[in-house]
């Protein structure tokens, strides 16, 4: 039986991953190799090795009553989307109500994860940390992996012929704080993810020029959607979830793109994507449109070459006098302490994993990834369900014959991309948490009617079941108030 968990990472992850052991009455360790809890929402002026990095004015993309825990909702007078500073207070303040620090080892890096010897039998895990210079080693029945997803700079600099002749500077976006040492340069940002779309609107607040170049155009959503509601409130519910199952994809297919549409046509903006209907992750930015309507961002395909001051890209055209390039080209996924690197990253280098959750191969489930999916949906609800789920694996008594079968059956890799609610429902389901919307009809017909209707919020797995939250039912029916406040 598993006791004694290592959890690597005091992020949104390794918090929930310390929770959900206490909760089961395991014993969790968190090991934290910098001096304080939030991870990625920690701003600093510098990045720092093995943490993510992020600008100073990042700000949310799920709103507060989307991305909260699933029984500890953001203060009722914070606003719907926000700064990345209050995301770290909250992060905080989460810590210290379920009275997590205790559990956390501050300063202390993971610099090697390995199966014991007898792992085929016991399951175990040695762990060995380093904090002062000092190392240390234990032993522990299972280790949850909450270490982050946007740590190591994905920069394929080999895709970008005659960079080295570039005389302006250029680095990843990993890099990028503040708009303010680029007043008055030209800049080309590569990449339209979140942070590409975020970085070149504000740099076009001081650039003489700012270029923003795709490879395959995306969608640019606004976090502002129908009557000025929180975008995730209204499209991530139970009934478009299950609308988008049922209709012919043709028609499906059509009524998305049209959603997408909605707000500015991206084909005259040089936006669309190449795959209309493909449900690659949208980007949200409320100001992009407008700030490519005035001029101060230029929309450009993908660079053919880095020429000394100048860029070459695809469609012939050529840009002079560029003084820098930001390369917001994402990150890709790595796990240093990881003695076996193939335990996680098997196949090709990708990530293949149990319900995206567990590393395949193992003879005993006793590891779980946390955070790596991605969705449409946002991320702390996610990991919750995720330890949620997890911790009832390391503990499942059943698991053995269970677990024989998963290594038997599941052959193939699957992907990381995932519909949110049927991701969320699938791991609900299996461990007794998903709302019984037939019952809730019967007993409860108007918490019925927001749970299907209404935005597919956190609280939704908190109102039966294990880990039944008293206050799930109130902060469903009051969720527009808070929004509205
Ligand atoms: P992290 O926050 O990265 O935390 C990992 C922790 O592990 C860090 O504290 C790190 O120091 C520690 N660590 C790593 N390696 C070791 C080691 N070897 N030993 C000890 N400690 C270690 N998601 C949303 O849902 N909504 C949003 O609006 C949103 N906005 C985002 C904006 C940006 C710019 C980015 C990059 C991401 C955004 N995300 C958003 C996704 C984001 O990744 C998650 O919200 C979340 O922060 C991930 O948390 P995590 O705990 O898994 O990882």
């Amino acid at each position: 039986m598993v006791r004694r968990v290592a959890v690597v990472g005091a992020g949104v992850s390794g918090l929930a991953a310390i929770k959900c052991c206490l909760e089961e009455g395991l014993e969790p360790i968190c090991f934290e190799q910098s001096e304080d809890v939030g991870g990625l929402w920690r701003y600093t002026d510098q990045a720092e090795e093995g943490r993510a990095s992020i600008y100073r004015t990042v700000f949310t993309n799920s709103c507060k009553e989307m991305m909260c825990y699933s029984d500890f909702p953001f203060p009722d007078d914070h606003p719907n989307y926000m700064h990345n500073a209050r995301v770290q207070h909250y992060i905080c303040k989460y810590a210290e109500h379920f009275d997590l620090l205790r559990h956390i080892q501050f300063k202390t890096l993971v610099i090697n994860v390995k199966k014991r010897p007898d792992f085929s039998v016991t399951g175990q895990w040695e762990v060995v940390t380093q904090r002062d210079g000092k190392e240390e080693t234990a032993v522990f029945d299972a280790v949850m992996v909450c270490s982050g997803h946007h740590v190591y700079p994905n920069l394929p600099l080999a895709d970008f012929p005659g960079i080295q002749k570039f005389k302006g500077c250029y680095f990843h976006s990993r890099e990028y704080k503040e708009p303010e040492k680029f007043r008055g340069k030209k800049v080309l940002v590569v990449g339209l993810g979140n942070s590409g779309c975020d970085i070149a609107v504000e740099l076009s607040t001081v650039a003489s020029q700012v270029y923003l170049s795709s490879r395959s155009g995306s969608w640019v959503m606004s976090r502002v959607w129908d009557n000025g509601y929180p975008w995730d409130m209204l499209v991530i519910t139970r009934f478009r979830t299950w609308l988008g199952n049922i209709l012919p994809r043709a028609l499906s297919d059509w009524l998305y793109v049209r959603a997408m549409n909605r707000f500015f046509k991206h084909e005259n903006f040089g936006l669309m994507p190449l795959n209309r209907t493909s449900r690659k992750e949208p980007v949200f930015n409320d100001d992009l449109p407008s700030r490519i309507a005035c001029g101060v961002v230029v929309m450009k395909p993908n660079v053919k070459e880095f020429r000394e001051t100048s860029v070459l890209f695809q469609d012939g055209t050529v840009q002079d006098d560029v003084d820098a390039v930001v390369f917001a080209t994402g990150y890709s996924y790595s796990y240093p302490f990881m003695e076996d690197n193939s335990i996680i990253k098997s196949r090709d280098n990708q990530v293949t994993l149990y319900k995206g959750i567990l590393p395949p191969q193992l003879e005993k489930p006793t590891m779980a990834v946390i955070g790596l999916v991605q969705s449409l949906g946002p991320i702390i609800p996610t990991v919750d369900l995720q330890c949620r789920w997890a911790v009832k694996v390391f503990q499942g008594r059943w698991m053995d014959m269970f677990w024989a079968k998963v290594l038997f059956l599941y052959g193939s890799s699957t992907t990381l991309q995932t519909d949110y609610i049927t991701y969320m429902d699938e791991l609900a389901s299996a461990i007794g948490v998903k709302p019984n919307v037939l019952k809730l009809l019967l007993t409860d017909p108007w918490l019925a009617l927001e749970v299907v209707f209404g935005p597919c919020s956190p609280y939704q797995f908190r109102l039966m079941g294990p880990g039944k939250w008293n206050g799930a039912r109130k902060a469903i029916l009051t969720q527009w108030d808070r929004t509205l406040q």
